[in-house]
This record gives C-alpha cells, sequence and structure tokens, in this order.
C-alpha cells in the first residue's frame, strides 16, 4: 500500500536494480531473518554468512570486478543498504566493510595492498572494520593517542580503540594512528592492522541498548609491528582522507534509516489494519490515519533527498556538507518515525519479538556513530560560514606574521 502512493524511486528503477533487489529480498528473507534471534544471544554473526553474502556477490557491491567486486555502481549498494535497514537487519556490518573500508583501499591503497586485501573482502573471507574512535576521543579525531614509531621498515604501534563495529570477527582494520605527534592534522596517518599481527588483541563485544548481534568491540595494541607496507595513502594524511570518505559513510547511515522508515511504516500500516480495539480496526481512528500520513510524507521527503544524494555519489559529487545534511535529516527523521509507529502497537510494540522494538532500539545510534548530529551540523554551519571563516583565519594569520 505504501508503495502505491510513493513516488517512482528512478535510481533503483532499471531492469538489473530490480533483478538485484528480488535477489537481496530472497537472501534477507530466507538466509538472515531466521538467524537473528541465535545471533543476538551470541552478541555477533556468523562467518559463515559473510561467505554466503560474498558468494551471491553482494559484498563490495560497487568496486571492479578486477578486485573481486560486482563492478556495479554505487546505486546497487545503496539498494542493498536500504533492503537490510527495511527489515532491520542491524547484525553483520557488510556495508561498514563493503562502502567504507574497501573504498579507502581502492582509492588510496597501492596495487599490492588491491590485491592482497580487496578479492579476500569480496569474498566474505576477510571481515574488515575500520578504527578512528578512542576512549579519550570520538568528535575530536584531530586528538587521537595512539601512536605509530617509525623503525626504518615498518612502524610499531600502541593505543587503544573502541566502539569498532565489526571488531571483534575483523581479520584486518585500517587503523588511525599518529605518526608524528607535534602536529594535530598532520600527524595522523591510516595503517592497514592484521588481526594476527603479534600484540593485536581484542576485547569481548560490548553490551548494548541495541544493535546486539553486532559485534562491536575494543582493539588494543601493544608494541604492533606494522610494515612500512602497511601504509595507506602517505604518511601525514590521514585526517585529509578520513574526512573526505566520511561523506561516503554518513550517506550509508541516511540510507539505511530510509530503508527503515519505510520497513516501519509499513508494518505499523500491517499491524493496524488487523489488530481491533472497541470494535474497529486500530487503521480506523483519525489519529492512526494521521500519524501514519505524516510518517510518509516525511518519507516521501527523505527518498527525493537520497536519489539525489546517490546520483551524486554515484558522480563522485557528494560533498561533506549534503551528506552531512544527508544523515542528520534522516536519522532524526527515523527517530521520530520509528518512535510514532511504535505507539500504535501498543504494548506489543515494546516487546522485543517485534521488529519495530528492535528498529527503535537499533537505530538510536544512527544520532551518535559516523559523527554525531551536532558534529553534522557544525559541518554544514561551516559551509554556510566558509567566507567569513576563511577571512578570520586571513586576518589572524596576518596578525601572527
Ligand atoms: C555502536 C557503535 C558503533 C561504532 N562504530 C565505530 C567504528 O566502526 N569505528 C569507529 O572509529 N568508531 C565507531 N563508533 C564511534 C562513534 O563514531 C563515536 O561514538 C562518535 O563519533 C561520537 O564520539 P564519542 O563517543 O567520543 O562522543 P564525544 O565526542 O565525547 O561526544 C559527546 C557529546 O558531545 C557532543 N560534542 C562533541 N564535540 C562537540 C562540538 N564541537 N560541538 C557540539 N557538540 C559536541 C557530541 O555531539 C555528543 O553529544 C561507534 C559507536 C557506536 C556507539
Amino acid at each position: 500500500m505504501l508503495q502505491s502512493i510513493l513516488l517512482e524511486r528512478k535510481i533503483y528503477a532499471s531492469e538489473e536494480h530490480k533483478m538485484m533487489q528480488n535477489m537481496i529480498q530472497d537472501f534477507i528473507n530466507n538466509e538472515l531473518l531466521e538467524h537473528i534471534e541465535a545471533w543476538e544471544k551470541k552478541g555477533m554473526v556468523s562467518r559463515a554468512i559473510w561467505e554466503r553474502a560474498g558468494e551471491l556477490g553482494l559484498l563490495c557491491i560497487d568496486m571492479p570486478e578486477e578486485y573481486g567486486g560486482s563492478g556495479f555502481d554505487f546505486s546497487f549498494s545503496a539498494l542493498f543498504i536500504e533492503e537490510m535497514g527495511k527489515k532491520g537487519i542491524s547484525g553483520p556490518g557488510f556495508s561498514l566493510h563493503s562502502d567504507i573500508v574497501a573504498p579507502y583501499l581502492l582509492t588510496y591503497g597501492t596495487e599490492a595492498q588491491k590485491q592482497k586485501y580487496l578479492p579476500l573482502m569480496a569474498s566474505g573471507k576477510m571481515i574488515t572494520s575500520i578504527g578512528m574512535t578512542e576512549p579519550n576521543c570520538g568528535s575530536d579525531l584531530q586528538a587521537i593517542q595512539t601512536t605509530a614509531v617509525d623503525k626504518g621498515d615498518h612502524y610499531v604501534v600502541n593505543g587503544q580503540k573502541t566502539f569498532i563495529t565489526n571488531g571483534y570477527l575483523c581479520d584486518m582494520s585500517i587503523v588511525a594512528v599518529r605518526t608524528n605527534p607535534g602536529t594535530p592534522q598532520e600527524g595522523v596517518s591510516l595503517l592497514i592492522m592484521e588481526s594476527g599481527y603479534d600484540g593485536f588483541e581484542k576485547g569481548v563485544p560490548f553490551k548494548k541498548i541495541g544493535l546486539k548481534a553486532q559485534d562491536t568491540c575494543e582493539l588494543f595494541f601493544d608494541n604492533v609491528k606494522v610494515p612500512k607496507e602497511n601504509l595507506v595513502g602517505e604518511e601525514g594524511r590521514g585526517f585529509q582522507i578520513m574526512m573526505t570518505e566520511l561523506a561516503r559513510e554518513r550517506l550509508t547511515v541516511a540510507l539505511y534509516v530510509n530503508g527503515s522508515s519505510e520497513g516501519a511504516i509499513e508494518q505499523t500500516i500491517a499491524y493496524t489494519s488487523t489488530r481491533t480495539a472497541f470494535k474497529q480496526p486500530i487503521a480506523q481512528f483519525q489519529n492512526t490515519q494521521f500519524k501514519l500520513a505524516e510518517c510518509a510524507t516525511s518519507l516521501q521527503l527523505q527518498q527525493a533527498f537520497m536519489d539525489r544524494c546517490v546520483e551524486l555519489l554515484v558522480r563522485h559529487e557528494l560533498t561533506p556538507e549534503t551528506a552531512s545534511m544527508a544523515k542528520y535529516a534522516t536519522t532524526e527523521m527515523n527517530g521520530k518515525i520509528v518512535d510514532e509507529c511504535l505507539q500504535l502497537f501498543g504494548g506489543y510494540g515494546y516487546m522485543w519479538d517485534y521488529p519495530i522494538a528492535r528498529m527503535y532500539a537499533d537505530n538510536r545510534v544512527t544520532r551518535i556513530y559516523a559523527g554525531t548530529n551536532e558534529i553534522m551540523k557544525l559541518v554544514i554551519a561551516r559551509g554556510l560560514f566558509k567566507e567569513l571563516f576563511n577571512e578570520m583565519k586571513r586576518k589572524k594569520n596576518a596578525e601572527n606574521d
């Protein structure tokens, strides 16, 4: 019913998209949903499901075929993310692996790094993570304290990362380290750290209010020897690389919640059509109709913006400001939509077995991770006042000269 009143998503309208969508839906319905409870109990998904996703070509969808990817453009990756969001599948961190870690290697990695890691990543035989956040710094990434000391042909890494998605299962992590302690931005570099390296330890998965099947954990580095060839991009360019790549990461979060909003509304239409009170379906109360009409309208606005953002990303034209607007707007809206929908489920909406309850708990973090929504507003505002801030900087530099 919802689909029939929403505008057609032109970005997903091709025959190839439709075929991919059917395959994704089969995979979710037949191979993922049944495992959610077991994965939640264990605090992580199985390695087998990663390999299965790899077999189906659902990992690294937009990576060139020469590296084992599926060779599609990002709109196919976006479709996968949205379908996962619709059904609230939050355990396997496929998107972080495929849409965040893989592009770091593809864009900034050496040919040897690409050959070594990307085919394994596309097959699901290697699971990856990205380690930026530390116990004492998340929003302020310039303050990272993990050090990598240059020892000629290798670095020695010491420090700790926290809240790392796919952390417990990961075989490899791209880790932000400080290679030059004197300079806040320029001193940050990115290193490939394999989990088998001596001195690389993992914490146990965190107990979280949601994302219970996601193996988010800490990573510890105690005198880990990392070969120089594991440097991703130039030494000292890590901060700039992260800031560039965060636009893509933020869009993936926006797409997930966009799918989630659609799934939440669909479930609620179905539930309120059959649940009765006062001898009539809940859907017949004007309050129910108005709430869902408001949610559907918000979703429609959100989808139109998402489609434009996906087009821009496919053309490598998505700016940090637009990506921040997308992440901020969609996650706030999803918070409201899921909350309104849950209310219409009454007491059942509070029960874990109901997907709407999981969405409520899972999605809260989308306003926090990939940069908090306060940081999103800072990025947008910096764009608004760019000229003024540049002028102030120029004046300050001139005074100091
Ligand atoms: C489930 C989960 C998964 C995650 N996965 C990863 C991952 O895979 N890799 C990774 O590196 N990190 C990951 N993170 C970390 C996440 O990105 C950080 O938690 C987030 O960036 C916020 O950092 P923080 O927790 O240190 O909060 P803080 O930076 O301490 O912020 C605390 C509060 O202060 C506000 N604040 C901070 N600075 C400002 C400012 N300048 N202006 C206004 N308000 C401000 C924030 O918005 C927030 O409300 C994950 C986190 C969670 C919870």
